[in-house]
């Protein structure tokens, strides 16, 4: 299965009611919207357009791109599937409205909706076992600011400067020494993410003055348990730093280092994208750490992509930038497979569990 790759359109905000929109959403030949249309800013009576696997426009709510986008596969992350959702975009289109979204209960973005799901879910598995398999759900969070990786679980002021390392494990990209915080239900949860959420890297710039100029990662873990055998999938839901090109804002030093390690992981995400695009042997996976923990094309599972869109005029160079190198991650192929059921004791003398058998024999 490849990267599915859905955009996402945001209303104008209040004070851009007069403003020149630009970015229009259009119904591919099979009738359903997947195309969005853009004017080429050198030439402006031609037109690019783009295909994706999905077109969300103004008027789409949290509920809507939920369901259709991250609900379906709920399910898949019991049977084993790591499921990653993430929001690529401008400062300003609405990425953290999109995971996050605001405290009223028709506003919340993917994550808390993600969570609650989640538990919900872990309910009916473990009724349905008749109370044998126990569902265990923690939360990592953390943060990737001037290519180093900061647990939120941490205040900045008792941070290591250096961040964590990371490591290659089992052909997963790992934090060494995370932290991981149980949350048992979503009032847990939601305590523990406005904690972390307040120890994040933010500062004003020209562009949004709440924009966020780190990689913000929420790792959820499900371990289901019965006896002495353990199924552990990860949920994932990634907020990228603004894609815009850095050297409009108005930089100061600090501003200008945090800019260059913005660009230059963004930029190697477009090359990881290109190269796996062309089928290259060497993808520079490597070259930032942000690009290390996407993994993208490496990784099992399912990844989802969301393209925040502003359709104002204004963002037009960026928007176009944003739409080329999203527009090609469709062509990521990502394997689709299942996390092995692992023993906790030496296993039983019975034919193990794997992760291909659990779709047709689920844990119970
Ligand atoms: P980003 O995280 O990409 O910088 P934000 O999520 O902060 O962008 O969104 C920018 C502004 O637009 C915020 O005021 C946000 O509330 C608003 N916004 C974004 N998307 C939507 C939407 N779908 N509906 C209503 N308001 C939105
Ligand atoms: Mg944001």
């Amino acid at each position: 299965m490849s990267v599915r790759v859905v955009a996402r359109i945001r209303p104008l905000l209040d004070k851009e009611l007069d403003k020149d929109t630009i970015v229009r959403a259009e119904n591919g030949p099979d009738g359903k919207l997947n195309i969005v249309r853009i004017p080429n800013p050198k030439k402006e009576e031609e037109e690019f357009s783009f295909t994706f696997n999905g077109v969300y426009d103004m008027e789409t709510t949290q509920e809507e791109l939920f369901t259709n986008e991250v609900a379906p596969h709920i399910k898949s992350l019991f049977a084993g599937l790591d499921v990653m959702i993430f929001a690529y975009g401008v400062t300003g289109t609405g990425k953290t409205h999109t995971m996050r979204g605001g405290m009223k209960l028709f506003d919340r973005g993917i994550i808390p909706r993600m969570l609650s799901n989640i538990y919900r879910r872990g309910k009916k598995v473990s009724k349905d076992s008749g109370g044998e398999t126990t569902v265990n759900v923690t939360m990592s969070y953390y943060e990737i600011y001037n290519d180093k990786v900061y647990d939120l679980f941490e205040p900045p002021e008792q941070r290591s400067l250096a961040g964590l390392p990371l490591r290659e494990n089992a052909g997963k990209t790992v934090v060494v020494g995370l932290s991981e915080r149980a949350c048992n239900d979503l009032k847990d949860f939601e305590a523990l993410y406005i904690e972390a959420n307040n120890n994040r890297s933010t500062a004003g710039t020209k562009l949004n003055a709440q924009s966020s100029r780190s990689h913000a990662i929420l790792m959820v873990k499900v371990t289901q348990t019965n006896g002495d055998e353990q199924l552990i999938s990860t949920a994932s839901a990634i907020d990228l730093a603004g894609s815009e090109d850095n050297r409009r804002t108005d930089n100061n030093k600090e501003r200008l280092v945090e800019s260059a390690s913005i660009n230059k992981s963004l930029f190697v995400l477009s090359s990881c994208i290109d190269a796996i695009g062309r089928g290259d042997k060497r993808i520079p996976y490597r070259e930032s750490k942000m690009t290390r923990i996407l993994s993208l094309g490496q990784n099992n599972g399912i990844t989802i992509m969301i393209l925040n869109l502003a359709p104002l005029r204004s963002y037009h160079l960026d928007t176009l930038s944003s739409l080329n190198v999203s527009s090609r991650a469709k062509r990521i192929e990502v394997r689709e497979i299942e996390n092995e059921v692992v023993f906790t004791q030496p296993p039983r003398k019975t034919a193990p569990l794997t992760g291909q058998s659990i779709q047709r024999q689920p844990l119970r």
